[in-house]
């Protein structure tokens, strides 16, 4: 890549094909694999990411709101795409736009029946996602008899899979919540078999679950964070390549003496004369203002340069007093080397926080 010019997000799509196939030799044969590219695919760009991916034979998309599925619809994805938190108000753009809902309530059972008895369906497919211990959207083991009462006055829908989700599955050392959740959820699924006249396809894991729990894979795995370099834990991690790399340049150099102020409410006073560094990415941009005063820092000629004061807006200013450098120069938030994960522990966050953030401002540069 040439040095940046100003405010980038690089996405590298060699980064995420190492990362797809890495993920991909944790599978057997038959297990299929859905990307999970909801929030933009964490941050980067979800109608590239989808795109590519689909050149890769990826099996199925996820995303979290309908909108997200539309935006990949109108970019020209063909690929199935689950819906994980549907509302009722968008049901009817689920259908026009051809998504498949997941429905985690009667109530949401219910009103997806009734609009697919609008828009005339047969066999439309939808999800059914159960709650196993994670207590945040999912039918409960009881409502099993209901939901089955519901789809056998109906031919409008057709359940395609059952599904559930793993509340710690990066935790290696106690493994007893994640075990209970796959007994559970094996439990569930021989209940809703029974019911049913056909059997619904399953899945459990996502990226932790995926790497930690090979028992629990199901008919297919779910990975959004593994794909866009992250595993969760140093053993995974240096198998993985971060395919985001924010940089940035500095604008304006300013030399500081001891006991000036700098920046908003004058929340850093200088104890020594200082050189500073303003760079054009701000709150605005995903730099939130816990990364102020100290917690975060950027990477210039290889040397850390720690945010001074409070984070503005547009912009942040850096510590680069023992740093040789000039405006001009180009900075880097977060690549490959100065990972997204070890900034944002600094600032009490984690990756997935500090990825999705970066906002839709910061130009997105496609690297092939
Ligand atoms: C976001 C999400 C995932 C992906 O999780 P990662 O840890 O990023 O792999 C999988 N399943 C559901 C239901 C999700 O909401």
């Amino acid at each position: 890549m040439v040095n940046a010019q100003e405010t980038v997000l690089e996405i590298d799509l060699n980064a995420l094909k190492h990362n797809f196939e890495y993920l991909k030799s944790k599978l057997s044969g038959n297990t299929k694999f859905l990307a999970v590219v909801k929030a933009f695919a964490y941050g980067s760009d979800a109608e590239e990411v989808a795109k590519y991916l689909e050149t890769l034979d990826v099996d199925y998309f996820a995303v979290a709101y309908t909108y997200e599925g539309v935006a990949l619809r109108d970019a020209g994805v063909t690929t199935p795409i689950l819906v994980l938190h549907p509302l009722p108000v968008s049901f009817d753009t689920i259908i026009e736009r051809c998504l498949e809902p997941s429905l985690y309530s009667k109530r949401l059972l219910d009103l997806f029946i009734a609009c697919a008895e609008t828009h005339k369906q047969s066999n439309y497919p939808v999800h059914l996602k159960f709650n196993t211990g994670l207590n945040r959207l999912g039918f409960a083991d009881q409502d099993i008899p209901e939901i089955s009462e519901a789809l056998s006055k109906t031919e409008t829908i057709k359940v395609k899979s059952l599904f559930s989700h793993l509340a710690e599955s990066e935790e290696v050392e106690h493994p007893d919540f994640t075990l209970k959740q796959i007994e559970r959820f094996t439990a569930i699924y021989k209940k809703v078999y029974r019911y049913l006249d056909y059997k619904p396809f399953l899945h459990l894991c996502n990226t932790s679950g995926l790497l930690n729990y090979p028992e629990a894979h199901f008919d297919m795995v779910r990975s959004g964070i593994g794909l866009y370099g992250f595993g969760n834990d140093p053993r995974f991690n240096k198998h993985l390549k971060p395919i985001a790399s924010l940089k940035t340049i500095i604008s304006q150099i300013h030399h500081i003496k001891q006991g000036e102020s700098l920046g908003y409410n004058r929340a850093y006073i200088a104890a020594k004369d200082t050189k500073t560094a303003t760079l054009p990415i701000g709150h605005a941009d995903g730099i939130n203002r816990q990364y102020g005063n100290g917690h975060g820092f950027v990477t210039i000629n290889n040397q850390k340069a720690y945010i001074l004061g409070n984070v503005c807006m547009d912009m942040i200013m850096v510590d680069v007093t023992n740093i040789d450098c000039k405006e001009g120069d180009q900075v880097v938030i977060f690549d490959t080397n100065h990972t997204v994960d070890t900034l944002a522990e600094n600032a009490n966050s984690i990756s997935y926080e500090l990825l999705t953030a970066v906002s839709q401002r910061v130009k997105r540069v496609i690297c092939r």
